[in-house]
């Protein structure tokens, strides 16, 4: 089939949110694509894009080290596939990350940007919250940021750009092909970050 080919790593958290919500931008968009879960090492390299979704960091990043998807993605993502990290996604995509409690944390990363990101920044699970955003430097000047256990950024290297700020907190980051979320754009029925991303994804294979 001709389109786009896009992959939902799936292997824990809002995995079904994000085949909904990038299928539907697809549709929304007018182009050709295929949205898929992406379960094992050698779905990788046939694909146009990557959604890592929320969840939780240290089990996604574990599972995905144990099948050899996390070194297959790591390749991907430096050889410029365009990747869009959730939440624990964005834990994932980092070089670094430290948790508000329990301070730094050594769990497996792809480290392919040069943030350091803080696990549960906002608290734990009681100060899961919902708050009005603007990503402006990407076009989306209102959107409905859905926080849960949420991390936040709290170094960013050179040439990172911050793209959103909640609170005086880094909640959004973008370097290349590489865009990041504290909040879960899935969980909410506004397609426009799903969008965005599927927009700037051209087709490969
Ligand atoms: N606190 C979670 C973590 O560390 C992330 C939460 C989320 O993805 N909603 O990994």
């Amino acid at each position: 089939m001709s389109g786009i080919n896009i992959g939902v790593l799936a292997v824990q958290g809002d995995v079904v949110e994000n085949l909904m919500s990038t299928r539907l931008a697809i549709n929304e968009l007018g182009m050709q694509g295929i949205v898929n879960e992406i379960k094992s090492p050698d779905q990788i390299s046939e694909l146009d894009g990557l959604i890592i979704p929320g969840g939780e960091s240290t089990m996604i990043g574990h599972l995905s080290l144990v099948n050899g998807t996390l070194k297959k993605i790591k390749e991907k993502v430096e050889a410029g596939m365009p990747v869009l990290g959730i939440c624990a996604g964005m834990i994932m995509l980092a070089k670094k990350t430290k948790d508000r409690v329990v301070g730094e944390m050594d769990q497996p990363l792809l480290d392919v940007l040069d943030i350091k990101v803080e696990r549960n920044a906002f608290g734990r699970q009681g100060n899961s919250f919902e708050a009005e955003i603007s990503l402006d430097n990407i076009g989306i000047s209102k959107f409905r940021g859905v926080f849960i256990r949420a991390p936040a950024v709290i170094d960013v290297g050179k040439d990172v750009q911050v793209i959103s700020k909640f609170n005086e907190k880094t909640v959004a980051v973008k370097k290349g092909n590489i865009i990041c979320t504290a909040f879960h754009p899935e969980l909410t029925e506004d397609l426009s970050l799903h969008k965005y991303f599927v927009s700037n994804i051209n087709r490969k294979n």
